[in-house]
């Protein structure tokens, strides 16, 4: 099997990526995988390279959910995949397994503690992830590779999260507290653009803009370019 490098992964990025993109690759164990998620099967001493990839959310084109029967679509996930696609397709190409962690595992490991673990950003008392840039208008994916060549260590990042609250003030769900994130308050308004208090807004009868009220408000990052008379819906 072959030893995939954070420079050939880079290489793939830089051809086929998103030119918007960020990124890191680090090494993890196999049993520091094991600490992030105990449904990962445990195997001899393997390391794993472990790729996270943003995109900034600067249009808000890219926020769109297209809705069709029970399925749904974020037009931002279609980016990063076409972009996973690549390096698994490069990766696979050389005999060396791969995992999609955004498609596979997202209900084991945290594609945020796998980001801020790559040193792109931390976690904001909104629970999201936080870039220094961009804020939380971003989308992540994450890729495992087997590899037994160790990346460098990623620069370790100061909180980007100020504890200003306004994400606090802002929720319309009370979901957000100084010590706790009520995912279920969440849920309830995010995605429901036809319950009448929910922030989330219909674009068309098949697509919405989920609520981005503790995004939106956050001081960190720039607001996108909207579709809509230039203001963000
Ligand atoms: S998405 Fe909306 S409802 Fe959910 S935590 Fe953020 S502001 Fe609150
Ligand atoms: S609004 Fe303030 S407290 Fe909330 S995540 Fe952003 S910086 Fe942190």
């Amino acid at each position: 099997m072959a030893n995939i490098t954070q420079e050939d992964i880079f290489a793939v990025l830089k051809t086929d990526g998103h030119p918007w993109l960020f990124y890191n690759v680090f090494t993890l164990l196999n049993e520091e995988l094991k600490q992030l998620s105990e449904h990962f099967p445990s195997e001899e001493c393997s390391r794993w390279l472990v790729l996270v990839f943003g995109l900034p959310i600067k249009d808000l084109s890219l926020w769109v959910w297209h809705v069709a029967e029970d399925q749904r679509y974020l037009f931002a996930n279609h980016i990063l995949e076409r972009t996973a696609d690549a390096v698994l397709s490069y990766v696979k190409s050389r005999g060396v397994i791969a995992i999609d962690v955004a498609r596979e595992e997202a209900r084991n490991i945290s594609l945020v503690e796998l980001a801020c673990k790559a040193g792109l950003g931390t976690r904001g008392i909104n629970n999201l992830f936080l870039h220094p840039e961009f804020g939380s208008w971003v989308q992540l994916h994450a890729l495992l590779i087997r590899s037994n060549v160790e990346a460098s260590l990623p620069v370790p990042l100061l909180d980007v999260c100020i504890g200003c609250q306004m994400c606090i003030a802002a929720c319309p769900a009370d979901a957000i507290t100084q010590e706790a994130f009520y995912a279920d308050r969440c849920n309830r308004m995010v995605a429901s653009y036809w319950v009448p208090k929910s922030k989330a807004r219909a674009i068309s009868t098949s697509s919405y803009v989920e609520c981005h009220k503790c995004i939106s408000e956050c001081p960190i990052g720039t607001l996108p370019t909207s579709f809509v008379g230039g203001e963000v819906i």
